[in-house]
């Protein structure tokens, strides 16, 4: 039994009933805290002073697609159209199963580098079995917290999801990982018809896992009316972006239990349009947070949560002006709101707030150490904001399950020259691919853009295609 007393920093536990921060011990026993409190004095557990820095729950990025790693910005400057067209329509079908590995395991270790614990890791780019267990082996052999969204390839047939290889995860790979959990990248109603998203749904229900869809920018169509008539709306079901969605839908989808990822950043720069934040909250409900795709944006999920509070807050003080001609009195929603998005939020969503998100006796020991001694925090008179804006550079320690999987700044037991190597091969053969400029290359895509356009203005108008 390792026992490991954390002591000497200001704790923002996000724990229900407890100060915003507070200086307090904590006791880790093996993968899980069991006590909470001032001076605790175990005479057999190691030692780790931790002055002048602030230890959070570990971050979760419910959101993200850790296979594309090997994109990263080469879509920079991308629309949606652009986004779907590239990476959807060209290069996904290309990749091979060194690929899946190789991609994510690079975003996987990109997310706990900066602090992030869990991930949903949203895979719709699971073209054969042996795709999802390479993209699997890399999330065990990083030690990260996942989610594993099995998913077919976007854009592909709207046939009802393949639940001979969910299956067979759920016995095999993932019954061996005690820090995976399954559930299904679903294409949902706005990108299947009604009788496929309901086998979907049930197929999720009857296994009790998770399953998650994406909707942005477009009406609800009937399939949406469908699962509410078969009553396959709950707490099983993520809706990611949930833009275009009316207030009447929200409410209703709050009240069945579901819950909402909200990825800000390539929501406004891609064109999702508007975030869902500012419903949910009226609906006495909050999102999670997600980074979405690095072919476009960064990989933190403390930037996604600045980005939803920085946007809240400016439609907030543009309606108080537009009312009484001043901005709003006082901010709001509040830092530790944001904080709470990108934790105890994130951990509701992907169906593991009984074991991570905030930090309390009885729970996994998943925590992020900020260093507020650096010159971009100290003094840090306000620890939940401190830790709010805190840089990757910052993150000075991530432990999950107990273990240290960052230290000293460093990722712990990882070669990152051999990662970021394998990443570079993978990644250039897909670029080469993007940016071929030949006659055939440049009609490929523009059939490519055309049949895309076709489909979303299909989604955007009736809610399925
Ligand atoms: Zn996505």
């Amino acid at each position: 039994m390792a026992r490991m007393l954390l002591r000497g920093m200001r704790l923002v536990s996000l724990a229900p009933n407890r100060p915003d921060s507070e200086n307090i011990d904590l006791l880790i026993e093996d993968d899980r805290i069991v006590s909470m409190g001032q001076y605790l004095n175990p005479h057999d557990a190691e030692l780790v002073d931790l002055t002048g820095r602030i230890v959070i729950p570990g971050l979760v990025n419910a959101h993200l697609h850790t296979w594309q790693s090997a994109l990263r910005f080469v879509g920079g400057d991308w629309s949606l159209l652009e986004y779907l067209a590239h990476t959807h329509g060209h290069v996904a079908r290309r990749y091979r199963q060194g690929d899946m590995h190789t991609g994510t395991l690079a975003g996987a270790l990109n997310q706990i580098n900066c602090g992030t614990t869990t991930i949903g890791d949203w895979c719709h780019n699971c073209l054969t079995p042996g795709h999802a267990d390479a993209a699997i082996d890399a999330l065990t052999a990083t030690g990260i917290r996942a989610v594993f969204l099995h998913g077919a390839a976007h854009g592909g047939p709207t046939r009802p999801h393949d639940m001979r290889d969910i299956d067979r995860l759920l016995r095999g790979p993932i019954a061996r990982s005690p820090l995976l959990t399954l559930g299904m990248a679903i294409k949902g109603p706005q990108l299947s018809a009604p009788e496929v998203v309901i086998a979907d749904l049930r197929a999720a229900v009857e296994r009790g896992i998770l399953a998650s869809m994406h909707q942005s920018a477009g009406e609800p169509g009937p399939g949406w009316d469908a699962v509410e008539a078969a009553r396959l709306w709950g707490p099983h079901a993520n809706i990611v972006h949930g833009t275009g969605l009316s207030d009447e839908w929200v409410t209703k989808l709050v009240h069945a239990g579901v819950s909402f990822t909200s990825t800000p950043e390539n929501e406004l720069g891609q064109g999702h349009c508007t975030a869902i934040t500012e419903q949910l909250l009226r609906a006495h409900a909050a999102p999670s947070l997600g980074t979405d795709t690095d072919t476009a944006v960064s990989g933190e999920v403390l930037t996604a949560a600045r980005i939803a509070l920085a946007r809240q807050r400016g439609l907030a003080h543009d309606q108080q002006l537009h009312r009484t001609g001043m901005s709003a009195p006082t901010a709001s929603p509040t830092s530790k709101q944001a904080l709470s998005w990108a934790t105890v939020h994130g951990a509701r969503a992907l169906g593991l707030a009984d074991r991570i998100g905030h930090l309390s006796p009885g729970m996994q020991a998943d925590l992020v150490v900020i260093d507020a001694r650096a010159l971009n925090l100290c003094p840090a008179h306000d620890p939940v904001a401190a830790a709010l804006h805190a840089s990757i550079a910052n993150i000075e320690a991530v432990m999950i399950a107990g273990r240290w999987r960052k230290r000293d700044y460093a990722l712990v037991d990882i070669d990152v020259d051999e990662v970021t190597n394998q990443l570079r091969l993978s990644g250039e053969r897909f670029a080469e691919k993007i940016h071929a400029s030949g006659p055939l290359a440049r009609t490929r895509r523009s059939v490519v853009r055309r049949v895309v356009r076709r489909r979303l203005r299909r989604q955007i108008g009736s809610g399925s295609s």
